[in-house]
């Protein structure tokens, strides 16, 4: 498995890098990324051979024949990952939800989000390689609520990697927030910051920036990576389960090798949809992905229309926070793919310019063969967190937007598989307003009221949050990030 850029190559850096460097240097030239070139299609015969296989039988199938570089003793490591899920044996089930509706639910790993399908894997073999080669290495994220916890837990005590997690204070839910401020390995630095997402990302961009931050890295002998979506060792894990919900369609009899389900994605950075592209890419058989919005709605926009336009948006902060994103960076990786570097970094450079770009005709046209979208505003999304209780199941605000794209007509008689991306537990005052009217409370009444109305227990692994004790607290003003990392890896 090769990559190269998705902007073309500036003469410094490589211009065609393995999977290892893919993952440890994920940016490239021109404020590019890394992209893998054409994939080999699975083998005749390869869905059916796996019928039987556990998950990771199939992932490690997959990651054979795609070509990671990645040692196999490290590899098969990796997988055991997904032993801590919930049912080892099944750590991806998929369930029915009404006639033509699946579910497949990805938030059964240690901090509930989807995030864990891919950072649990992304942890051991980023730490493995540092290993081997002697280095140490600095991971800073920003987090709108699920990539801090699910990249905090994947790097906790792992030899030669640091974490510096970023958060706004007030942006997240207490589950999340509970779930970084608790976290007490010696290589996890959690900081709250005062101000939004996008204050917490543009002091991570400044950062990142900062040569004299750089120097202080080099002097300490640390090198950056990054564990957001944009670093392709997340992708690449996010093409697995793919092929693992479409075979458990097959097992369950709800769908014969070959038949085409429509996938519904909630969609923020793109990066599970973009698994889905690939793995369709790949051969695996798939009508259409359908991207999920929230009432920031960029990415339906652009599928819809083939334009791409911040010029006149603001973000909106909605319950579906994770979505809250309108620079969603992975789609710059499907026009790389469509359209080759060139015709990319000349869009690319348009968006940073004028904040817009269209796409011509033939281009609009094939971007709609494969993906279709709509969004969901919060009042409609809590009407179907109503409508799944009264079902019987217990959904977040995310997944919700999926029962939006769901309702199309053109897709009432085919195989829906929506992609369940939170556990419930994680957004419970929106889930507790949606089913029982309470006003917005914090997550503990939340969850009370909840599971008393679901007649449920909470989940341990929620409870136990609110019990432990308070590592890393108070927050600080943007101007102050730097000097506290630097403490932070000093010491
Ligand atoms: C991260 C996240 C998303 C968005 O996924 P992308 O890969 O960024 O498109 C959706 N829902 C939840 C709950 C998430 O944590």
């Amino acid at each position: 498995m090769y990559f190269s850029e998705t902007r073309g190559n500036d003469g410094e850096h490589l211009a065609r890098i393995r999977f290892a460097d893919a993952l440890l240097s994920p940016m490239a030239s021109h404020g590019g990324i890394y992209s893998p070139e054409p994939m080999p299609p699975i083998p005749a015969g390869f869905l059916e051979s796996h019928l039987d296989s556990s998950y990771k039988e199939l992932a490690y199938a997959l990651l054979q024949h795609v070509g990671v570089d990645i040692e196999d003793a490290v590899l098969r490591r990796a997988l055991e990952r997904y032993d801590r899920f919930d049912d080892p044996a099944n750590p991806v089930p998929v369930s029915h939800y009404r006639d033509g509706i699946y579910i497949v639910e990805l938030y059964h790993g240690p901090t509930r989000a989807f995030k864990d399908m891919a950072l649990q894997p992304f942890g051991v073999i980023l730490s493995t390689l540092a290993q081997t080669l002697e280095r140490q290495f600095l991971i800073l994220t920003a987090t709108s609520g699920d990539t801090g916890p699910a990249a905090l837990e994947t790097f906790r005590n792992q030899p030669n990697v640091r974490v510096a997690c970023l958060y706004p204070a007030g942006g997240t839910s207490d589950v999340q927030r509970l779930q970084m401020v608790t976290e007490s390995a010696p290589n996890l630095k959690v900081i709250g910051i005062d101000g939004n997402f996008d204050d917490a990302q543009s002091a991570l961009k400044t950062l990142l920036s900062s040569q004299r931050f750089k120097a202080e890295l080099a002097a300490l002998g640390i090198s950056l990576s990054a564990a957001n979506s944009v670093n392709f060792g997340r992708i690449v894990f996010q093409m697995l389960y793919q092929f693992q919900a479409y075979l458990e369609l097959v097992r369950q009899g709800v769908i014969e090798l070959g038949d085409k389900p429509v996938l519904h994605i909630p969609s923020g950075n793109f990066g599970n949809a973009l698994g889905a592209y690939y793995a369709r890419g790949l051969g695996l058989p798939i009508e259409r992905i359908v991207i999920a919005s929230n009432a920031n709605n960029v990415l339906t926009e652009w599928i819809n229309t083939g334009r791409y336009d911040l010029s006149k948006r603001e973000l909106i902060a909605t319950t579906s926070p994770a979505m809250d994103i309108l620079k969603s960076s992975n789609v710059e990786r499907i026009l790389f793919d469509l359209f080759g570097a060139a015709r990319t970094a000349e869009l690319m450079a348009q968006l940073d310019q004028h904040g817009v770009y269209q796409l011509d005709a033939g281009e609009h046209e094939r971007v709609r063969e494969i993906f279709a979208a709509d969004f969901c505003a919060d009042d409609e999304g809590e009407a179907y967190i109503r409508e799944a209780f009264a079902r019987g199941s217990l959904i977040d605000p995310h997944t919700a937007t999926c029962f939006k794209t769901c309702a199309a007509a053109e897709f009432a008689e085919r195989v829906n598989l929506v992609y369940s991306t939170a556990e419930w537990t994680k957004f419970a005052p929106v889930v507790d307003h949606a089913i029982n009217g309470n006003p917005p409370a914090d997550d503990l009444a939340s969850l009370r009221a909840v599971a008393t109305r679901a007649d449920i227990d909470i989940p341990s692994i929620i409870g136990e949050l609110f019990e432990r004790p308070i590592t890393h607290d108070g927050v600080i003003a943007k101007t102050d990030i730097e000097a506290e990392i630097l403490a932070f890896l000093r010491a």
